[in-house]
């Protein structure tokens, strides 16, 4: 495949990078799909911004900005049918990482996540403050000082 053959495979403009076809994450959780060559297909920068991790599917035909309908891009059946035929290529791994790693594993990673953000609001809270003080020391116009 040379540069100019590798399409996006959602609009079929030029593609930049690869984008999971099925998203890894959503709603923060992991799906329990991977990074394999069933779950990745070449895309254009703007593809892969304005689809995230939509549904494929669903995200095509939306008026999500800088979707391939909203920028009217033509024949959009025909990239739907070419990512159905890959979908049906291969299973993709769908890995249940509860059912892999036990309950107990799985209730604390997401104990420890949520310790972690938590403890990342108090420091960023704890530095807005220590720049408040700061900026209140300092004389308003420093060459008055
Ligand atoms: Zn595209």
């Amino acid at each position: 495949m040379d540069r100019a053959s590798f399409r996006c495979s959602y609009c079929g403009d030029a593609a930049s990078e690869w984008d999971h076809l099925r998203p890894l994450v959503k709603d923060q959780k992991p799906t329990g799909y991977i990074s394999e060559i069933q779950n990745l297909v070449p895309a254009c920068g703007k593809c892969n911004q304005s689809k995230g991790n939509k549904e494929w599917r669903s995200w095509i035909r939306s008026d999500a900005p800088k979707s391939p309908k909203a920028r009217g891009i033509r024949q959009l059946d025909r990239y739907i049918e070419k990512l159905d035929q890959y979908s049906q290529w291969m299973t993709p791994t769908k890995v249940d990482f509860e059912q892999l790693v036990g309950e107990e594993m799985w209730a604390q990673h997401w104990a420890l996540w949520k310790e972690t953000l938590d403890a990342m609001r108090r420091a960023d809270a704890h530095a807005r403050g220590i720049r408040e003080k700061v900026a209140a020391s300092l004389p308003v116009d420093p060459s008055q000082a």
